[in-house]
């Protein structure tokens, strides 16, 4: 019997331990990455030391739920719950939980009682309130300590590339890469191409980026650490840079900021993403023999329009041909100019900055379906937008060249 037993027991843990690597080589697998990136793993998970210690209960959160409600259904005693609540208040207010979130309850495995209670204020902070009895005080301690801070995420670092064929968008999924990770990546390229009207067939892109996940799970992409698109054969590289506490962003590999004066759309990748082919196709490109000196973006009735620079509103109404139109005042050379608008988001006199919305996509005026009229005009001459050139971005500080050199020269390495 004890021997049969024990068998049992190894059977069981075999079946655990390798369910666990199981999960991790799938993932590796999924994730594609060369060798040298699924080593660089920063941190390992701690599934094994909580399945030991830990007994957690996640609670979810419905529409309409409260915290009492909750903690009574997970069958915590009113007067532990209110401790946790008060412990938590000045920190984080429980009653502020949201439905579609949990929850999470940490018992202690052998005695039932609560350690501790976690709950996501978003993708990046958690409020954790743990009960100090297990945390550094004595065996008779029952008091409560709140503290916020940022979620621990096991992050593996990835590199996926793709071919674009149609879009990069398309190109993109059907190398299985997350949605919200090609978003990312397109936006840290904003001033630099506009993926509605640039891609060209044969273009290549490949990045490398964070992934989180939460007790081996994958959650959702981290940072885009580094990555290049290659337009017509052009090479345009970014790579992420904590300058100074509070100033990150991106750069190429000159150590100049990739932000610029304007965007290079007025459209945010995610509403053309899926929308646009390579180019040309649903759209007018600026042509100076034909007389169209603008350049139309096909869009969905009421997408938002942004300005692509900062500036001041000089016109917001209606302009006959060009139906609702915004005119923007960026500085003394330039104006952008926004036409079909459904409805107007900004009035005249309005400041604004770089990427605020202005407008939505209409058909008003002369307009056969819903697109936005875009024009930049220099010196009161209309412009081609695809062709400006604009001043590059601010540089990096002299003192913090070196450190950005020798971060991204990794990064070069393996985008090679
Ligand atoms: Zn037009």
């Amino acid at each position: 019997m004890t021997h049969n037993n024990n068998i049992i027991k190894h059977l069981f843990l075999f079946i655990l331990i390798s369910s666990f690597f199981g999960i991790f080589y799938f993932e590796n697998q999924k994730a594609s990455g060369t060798a040298a990136d699924a080593d660089r793993i920063n941190r390992q998970p701690k599934i094994e030391e909580k399945i030991i210690t830990d007994k957690k209960k996640n609670i979810e959160i419905g529409s309409g739920d409260t915290y009492g409600v909750l903690m009574e259904r997970a069958g915590i005693g009113g007067a532990i719950a209110n401790n946790i609540y008060e412990a938590a208040a000045d920190k984080y207010d429980l009653v502020k939980i949201r439905a579609g979130r949990a929850l999470e309850l940490i018992f202690e495995k052998d005695s039932d009682n609560l350690k501790e209670l976690v709950y996501k204020i978003d993708s990046e902070k958690e409020v954790s309130v743990r009960n100090l009895k297990y945390f550094g005080g004595t065996a008779t301690t029952s008091a409560w300590m709140a503290k916020v801070k940022p979620i621990d995420y096991e992050v593996k670092i990835v590199t996926k590339e793709g071919e674009v064929k149609s879009s990069m968008y398309a190109a993109a999924l059907e190398n299985n890469i997350d949605e919200r990770a090609i978003i990312a990546f397109a936006n840290a390229f904003q001033w630099t191409i506009d993926f509605a009207m640039d891609p060209r067939i044969g273009d290549k892109f490949k990045f490398i980026y964070e992934e989180r996940y939460l007790d081996g799970k994958y959650v959702m992409p981290g940072k885009i650490l580094a990555g290049y698109y290659i337009n017509n054969g052009k090479r345009y590289e970014v790579y992420y840079f904590k300058e100074t506490e509070d100033n990150a962003g991106y750069f190429n590999a000159k150590g100049n900021s990739v932000q610029k004066m304007f965007l290079k759309a007025p459209l945010a990748f995610k509403y053309i993403s899926s929308g646009f082919t390579t180019g040309r196709r649903y759209v007018t490109a600026f042509n100076v023999s034909t007389g169209h000196r603008a350049i139309d973006y096909a869009a969905k009735y009421g997408t938002p329009i942004r300005s692509v620079g900062d500036g001041t509103v000089i016109f917001a109404g209606w302009n006959g041909p060009y139906g609702n139109m915004v005119k923007i005042r960026h500085n003394g050379t330039y104006k952008t100019q926004y036409g079909h608008m459904s409805r107007f988001a900004v009035h005249k006199g309005a400041k604004v900055k770089q990427g605020d919305i202005i407008g939505y996509v209409g058909s008003t005026g002369f307009s056969t379906g819903a697109h936005l009229h875009f024009e930049l005009v220099k010196n009161g001459v209309k412009i081609n937008p695809l062709k400006e050139i604009l001043p590059p971005g601010k540089s990096i500080k002299k003192e913090n060249r070196d450190r950005f050199f020798a971060k991204i020269k990794k990064w070069q390495k393996a985008l090679k």
